[in-house]
């Protein structure tokens, strides 16, 4: 904390030299951007899928590239006990991560009427209890160095609910509640909690809507900046609020849509 107290030399207020992330759900997408982004300013990076796999390992491959003690961890956060298990195997591979990036998510396209009870349970249990124990896991570490960072990752939903997705944008919100009750309670150890809400980002899980032209047209229109986000496009606010630079940047929703939350 004391060295963030000087005059602010930028280019060191962005560096993540020394410190140990862990982003949920980054063998690709938003998630992997925002990895390759820690890695290259610095930060030792413990990538997460899954499972072990071809697309996790290229991926820890290009992260490696940049932070070579970087590792990768699996699991799957609908299970019992993964939360845990996933912190834990981070701090045995890099150390304990000292930036939590809860990243993974499970978002189901249903109309309201149609959504079964396990579907619900399954977005809510990924989306928000594993975040609970995610951070549960992770801030006793945090608080004992009297340093941490963790960021959610919200969605535009939280203001635009989208009606086939309507349990997703509800575990947002949630996600989003929980993130301001702990800014308070956190902040006197030196941990910042903070969502980052994406707008609608060129991933796989939009793959398949986007690539219907009047589809991709109707949402292009609801966007003032008229474009989708490209994963990288959210790793320069997920280094802001991760990095010494967002040091008196906690309890707060910083939007990554193109303007769609208030458009
Ligand atoms: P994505 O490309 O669909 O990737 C999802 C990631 O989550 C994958 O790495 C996946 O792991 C992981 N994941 C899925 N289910 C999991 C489970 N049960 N346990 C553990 N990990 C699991 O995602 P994205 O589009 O980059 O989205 C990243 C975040 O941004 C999500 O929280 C999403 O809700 C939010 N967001 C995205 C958009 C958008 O337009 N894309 C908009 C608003 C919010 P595997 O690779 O191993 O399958």
């Amino acid at each position: 904390m004391t060295d963030e107290r000087k005059p602010m030399d930028m280019k060191a207020a962005f560096s993540l030299q020394g410190r140990r992330a862990l982003v949920t759900g980054s063998a690709r997408g938003i998630g992997k951007a925002i990895a390759l982004a820690f890695a290259e300013y610095g930060a030792t990076v413990a990538v997460h899928g899954v499972r072990a796999g071809d697309t996790l390992d290229r991926t820890l491959a290009e992260v490696r590239a940049l932070s070579p003690r970087s590792a990768a961890v699996t699991g799957d956060l609908a299970e019992p006990g993964a939360a845990s298990r996933i912190v834990a195997a981070a701090a045995d591979a890099i150390g304990a991560p000292d930036i939590l990036v809860i990243n993974a998510s499970v978002q189901l396209r249903r109309p309201w009427l149609e959504v079964t009870p396990d579907e619900a349970l399954l977005q809510m249990q990924v989306n928000f209890h594993a975040s609970l124990q995610l951070i549960q896991a992770a801030v006793p570490a945090m608080r004992q160095q009297g340093w941490g960072r963790i960021v959610t990752v919200g969605s535009v939903q939280e203001q635009r609910p989208h009606p086939d997705m309507i349990v997703y944008a509800a575990s947002k919100s949630a996600l989003e509640n929980l993130m301001r009750n702990l800014a308070k309670q956190i902040g006197p150890d030196g941990i910042t909690i903070n969502n980052l809400c994406p707008g609608v980002f060129a991933t796989d899980r939009n793959l398949e809507a986007l690539a219907n032209p009047t589809y991709a047209e109707q949402v292009r229109a609801r966007i003032p900046v008229r474009d989708f986000a490209e994963p990288q496009d959210a790793a320069g606010a997920a280094l802001l609020l991760c990095s010494a630079a967002g040091r008196y940047i906690t309890g707060t929703t910083l939007c990554v849509d193109g303007g769609m939350s208030v458009a």
